[in-house]
């Protein structure tokens, strides 16, 4: 059975897409910490990100690093800070925050609750951002 994240990444889930290509998928947390809180992963279904073979790990960090410059512009902050979980879901991600100070990257902190024109909102906004 296909994870969750292959489900969204092939569209049988629904999910607020902000890019893609042929090996990697982006799109909003579903439960974000931050408003601009993207999820990016490599379609190719591992759920270790560093069990992934060493060129695919560079390349999703590549790709992450092009939906981290649109982040930037689309969503007022400081930087763009990354980090690597997975605890929940079994398959390898990259978390992309928006930081303004060092709690907004508080796992912890109870997650936002956007409407759904918010997150399509957020979600197109970062993707018009994207080169
Ligand atoms: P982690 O595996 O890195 O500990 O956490 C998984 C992350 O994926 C969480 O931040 C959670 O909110 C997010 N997530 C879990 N299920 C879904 C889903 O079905 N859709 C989206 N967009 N995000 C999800």
């Amino acid at each position: 059975m296909a994870s969750i994240f292959s489900r969204i990444a092939s569209g049988e889930i629904p999910s607020y897409r902000v890019a893609e290509d042929d090996r990697h998928y982006a799109f909003l947390d579903i439960n974000p910490v931050a408003e601009g809180h993207v999820l990016v992963i490599p379609k190719h279904e591992v759920d270790y990100i560093f069990d992934l073979p060493d060129d695919e790990l560079a390349a999703l960090h590549v790709f992450a690093k092009r939906v981290a410059e649109a982040v930037k512009q689309a969503i007022p902050c400081t930087k763009v800070g990354m980090a690597v979980l997975g605890l929940e879901v079994p398959h390898a991600h990259i978390h992309l925050i928006p930081l303004r100070t060092e709690s907004d990257m508080d796992f912890r902190r109870p997650k936002l609750q956007l409407t759904p024109e918010r997150m399509k909102e957020i979600a197109d906004g970062i993707a018009a951002r994207l080169k």
